[in-house]
């Protein structure tokens, strides 16, 4: 077996992270970690270590590490069958079952599911489809996207323009031309701390309608929204925002893409976040969940009145000029269809709802007075805590300090893995649906002594 320290130098000098610093981690100044295994909520290293991820990997392993029956499904199809396209009308049976799947559990008027294989091309395949639409419908300018500051879609092009974080779009000349963006949601950092919460949702709305009269709204194809912003900080909506927006969308008759990535399959306690806030979408992005991210697969549930324009689409013009090699790949299916039994099963979307009330009250009642924790916030088993200098004026602490990630880390050296939000002093939370109580609580007393260690 190669031994550490190889493996630590060929990992600088050969492999080029996600998401890392790329000069540091290339002159040995940031910690590399090497997973060698996981079971339940649990992780292993080389060094050893036994850690608790709170976050899911990326918050994606839903049903929680080393579940042998999805694992079993995985090799079986790659013993039957490894690949195949799904090309011109091919499937696998596998592939099939998983669309009907997804179908059943979906909200209503939803007609088929396109698989890709992750979340940044399944919002690819999205934006296309959009346009594709409006041009079979015989309204070419009718293209542009709407997202949110602080969504997360992705990183690719297109993905990454929708995407409203600045470390996203730095250096890389984005967001593209077609991609605008309107105000989050985000109830605690609202302009104006006077505003009800009835009145910053009407704020947001009217925002969106500004936006679409400045742009026009014979230009606005879509708007895409995550129904509890993620990775932008972990920041569920207010009350009738959902509403809001949908009332504002239909009047202009732009289509609504509910990007479910991370809340689909059971994150909020509903199989769907769309289901959780009454959210009527023509388009769903899911991924993660749907395989527990056990292989690489992603998805894009296609709603009635979208689907009708695609089939005319392609009785005008031939075959949809839309696909990848690895669309609907067999081994990502028969994970998908194990992912989804044992989601079933295991009633893991029954207890995400009723831990993540638990998780998310515990952390309120451990740390929520603490002098520099400004809010904590979630929904399901999402949770986040936003630290803050002054609490009453809500200031940021100076980003020099790093409080989060200082927070982060804290937390790591007592075994436990949460998330070091990518903007502002955010810690976040997303663990497998599979958390029990007793790990709840060993999260929320570990997160109490981190935040105890850094901020006193
Ligand atoms: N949408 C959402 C809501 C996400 O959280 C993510 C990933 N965190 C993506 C899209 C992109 O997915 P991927 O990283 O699989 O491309």
């Amino acid at each position: 077996m190669l031994t550490n320290d190889v493996l630590d130098r060929w990992d600088r000098d050969n492999f080029f992270h996600p998401s890392t610093h790329l000069a540091q981690h290339a002159r040995g100044e940031t910690p590399s970690r090497i997973v060698t295994g996981g079971k339940g909520v649990f992780i292993e290293d080389r060094d050893g270590n036994r850690l608790l991820d709170a976050f899911a990997g990326l918050y994606c392993v839903n049903v929680g590490y080393g579940r042998p029956e999805i694992a079993e499904a995985i090799a079986a199809q790659a013993k039957e069958l490894a690949y195949y396209h799904a090309y011109v009308g091919h499937g696998t049976e596998a592939s099939i079952t998983l669309a009907k799947m997804v179908l059943e559990r979906a909200p209503k008027n939803m007609s088929k599911v396109y698989f890709g294989l992750g979340g940044s091309d399944a919002n690819e395949t999205n934006v296309k489809l959009v346009w594709y639409y409006n041009n079979i419908l015989g309204r070419p300018q009718k293209k542009k996207i709407i997202s949110r500051w602080r969504g997360y879609h992705g990183s690719g092009l297109v993905t990454g323009s929708l995407t409203g974080l600045a470390t996203f779009h730095n250096k890389f000349d984005l967001p593209l031309s077609q991609v605008i963006h309107t105000e989050a949601p985000y109830w605690y950092r609202r302009p104006d701390l006077s505003m009800s919460e009835a009145d910053f949702v009407t704020f947001c709305a009217d925002e969106l309608e500004k936006l679409i009269a400045r742009e026009g709204a014979d230009t606005i194809a879509a708007f895409i929204g995550e129904p509890v912003l993620g990775t932008g900080g972990i920041v569920p909506p207010p009350p009738g925002y959902w509403a809001a927006i949908q009332k504002v969308l239909k009047k202009h008759d732009i289509l609504l893409i509910a990007d479910e990535v991370v809340t689909g399959f059971g994150r909020l306690g509903t199989m769907f976040g769309s289901d959780h806030y009454g959210i009527e979408p023509d388009i769903i992005t899911i991924a993660k969940g749907l395989t527990s991210a056990y292989a690489p697969l992603s998805g894009s549930i296609i709603g009635d009145r979208v689907w009708e324009v695609l089939e005319k689409g392609t009785d005008e013009n031939g075959p949809i000029g839309h696909g990848w090699t690895y669309s609907a790949h067999p081994i990502g299916a028969a994970a998908g269809v194990a992912n989804l039994k044992l989601i079933d099963d295991l009633g893991l979307v029954k207890n995400a709802g009723e831990i993540g009330a638990y998780f998310n009250e515990a952390m309120k009642d451990a740390i929520g007075r603490h002098a520099h924790v400004g809010e904590v916030r979630g929904e399901g088993l999402l949770c986040a805590v936003e630290f803050v200098e002054d609490r009453g004026k809500r200031t940021f602490f100076d980003p020099a300090r790093k409080v989060g990630p200082a927070i982060a880390a804290a937390l790591l050296r007592r075994g436990v893995i949460g998330r070091a939000m990518p903007q502002g002093d955010i810690l976040g939370f997303a663990p497998p649906l599979c958390l029990t109580r007793a790990e709840a609580d060993e999260v929320v007393g570990k997160t109490f002594e981190a935040v105890a260690e850094v901020l006193g």
